[in-house]
């Protein structure tokens, strides 16, 4: 059923990924870094230390928290950029979400002149189905949707209210991935969904989207008053994960690599209805044919 269920192991130390940068790639690399927790959140400002050492970063995201907020975009009202000061330099805080985050920090703050798009360092994974929800891997699609070069990076946090996870390694493997895909560019409409795991980690697989069930997924609560109101959250059901997919290697203690594509569909299903008299629907043309 799956494509791809092979399993790479690269041979490589993250940590010397800094030594070897800039060898056979231009100088003036500009890097579009981009996020959905926010401009203050730390895995951007990791990312942007990170990626500095490769070229020049425009860190434009919004300018507050918009982690779920998929690919959504604004429209019927405007946008606005500010431009605040970060640790390490300038960074555009925008009014609105990840998504329009791409298209402005591309349009109006690159002019058009960008080379690769970051997404991240998101606190908290984006496995499996779940990337459909995801401001930070929609945002990396919103790249793929302009042609450029893009990449998701999330960390994977040790529990929900994880105080300070370490993005260390998770920056490191920014950086490595962003010089192999310049070096060595994706096809056309791809991305890549990186999700690291923290502490001990045994290396980096190229996986595929994992199933993620949820339970509990409403949970009903009551106000002051007596009123129900919702909240969305669930469980991840962990007995169902595939070997070899994303959400499988993290539990391995690996670093999960997914590619994904814009083109969500099932062509092998596409051709099968094509071919079935069930699926039949007569054409109706102006000069009365029907097939
Ligand atoms: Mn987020």
């Amino acid at each position: 059923m799956r494509h791809n269920k092979s399993r790479v192991r690269v041979q490589y130390h993250f940590r010397d990924a800094g030594e070897k940068l800039l060898h056979g790639l231009e100088q003036n690399v500009r890097i579009l870094l981009v996020n959905d927790d926010g401009i203050y959140a730390p895995g951007i400002l990791e990312a942007r230390s990170s990626l500095s050492r490769l070229g020049e970063v425009f860190v434009v995201a919004p300018e507050r928290p918009r982690s779920a907020a998929g690919h959504a975009i604004t429209l019927h009202k405007p946008l606005r950029i500010a431009q605040v000061s970060l640790p390490g330099g300038t960074g555009y805080a925008v009014s609105g979400t990840p998504t329009d985050c791409v298209a402005l920090g591309y349009d109006v703050i690159m002019l058009s002149q960008c080379d690769l798009v970051v997404s991240g360092i998101n606190a908290g994974a984006n496995l499996g189905w779940d990337v459909t929800y995801s401001g930070t891997v929609s945002a990396a699609m919103e790249g793929a949707v302009l042609g450029i070069p893009s990449l998701a990076v999330s960390l994977v946090l040790k529990e929900e209210r994880d105080a300070a996870p370490d993005y260390t390694l998770a920056a490191e493997i920014t950086l490595w991935i962003a010089q192999k895909i310049l070096e060595n560019p994706l096809p056309a409409h791809t991305l890549l969904n990186v999700n690291v795991p923290q502490g001990v980690v045994r290396g980096l697989r190229y996986t595929f989207q994992g199933s993620r069930e949820y339970e509990e997924r409403v949970v009903e609560r009551h106000d002051p008053s007596g009123r129900p109101y919702y909240w969305q959250a669930g469980v991840p059901r962990v007995n169902n994960t595939e070997a070899g997919s994303d959400v499988h290697v993290l539990e391995e203690g690996y670093v999960s690599v997914t590619p994904l594509q814009l083109d969500m569909t099932n062509h092998v299903l596409a051709e099968k209805m094509r071919g079935a008299a069930f699926w039949h629907y007569p054409d109706q043309s102006a000069s009365g044919h029907s097939a």
